[in-house]
């Protein structure tokens, strides 16, 4: 009962690799959306003040396509970041009331964010680094209704995903807020 306890507190915390996602505006700035309730569970998952931790090879990523983007006047605002797996739990048991799987990963096989794989993250004007700017979809979002086909959110996209890309990392096909740095182990996760 002992170990199954110590086994279940273990995989709540993160391991050796990771570090954390400083946030410095206003090249890079940190604001897990998480933390409120503003997500597909109706619920917090995050407590207030959880700092963003990465994989320290994404975290080097990381700072390449910041200084790419710094040179054309933007920078990156971190949405979500390493992924406790009870919050992959939480985010999948809804996925699958609402019919929205291909957007979340199942428990049993994990998702990079698990790992610290993979960094949420949308664009904003060095000048004001609090503000998002548009992008085609928002963070979350999965409703093609909504999509923002404007010139200004696809210039946006095209922008972040390039120095992403140019930095090493991949891109989810469905999601633009979503960035995967490899090698990426797949996760095991105990259901
Ligand atoms: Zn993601």
């Amino acid at each position: 009962m002992i170990e199954q306890l110590v086994a279940a507190v273990f995989t709540l915390l993160p391991t050796n690799s990771l570090a954390e996602i400083r946030h410095s505006p206003p090249g890079l700035t940190v604001d897990l959306q998480y933390t409120s309730s503003n997500n597909i569970t109706g619920e917090p998952l995050y407590p207030k003040n959880s700092k963003a931790l990465g994989d320290k090879r994404l975290i080097a990523a990381l700072k390449q396509a910041e200084a790419i983007l710094e040179a054309q006047g933007y920078g990156i605002t971190i949405l979500d970041a390493w992924r406790p797996k009870e919050a992959t739990r939480k985010l999948w048991n809804k996925a699958v009331e609402l019919g929205l799987t291909n957007y979340y990963a199942p428990p049993q096989i994990g998702s990079s964010h698990n790992l610290g794989a993979a960094v949420d993250i949308g664009l904003h004007s060095l000048k004001e680094p609090q503000k998002l700017l548009d992008m085609p979809m928002k963070f979350d979002q999965t409703d093609a209704r909504l999509r923002n086909n404007s010139p200004e959110a696809k210039k946006n996209e095209s922008i972040l995903t390039s120095a992403m890309l140019a930095a090493g990392f991949i891109r989810h096909p469905l999601e633009c807020w979503h960035f995967s740095y490899p090698p990426c182990e797949k996760p095991k996760l105990q259901p």
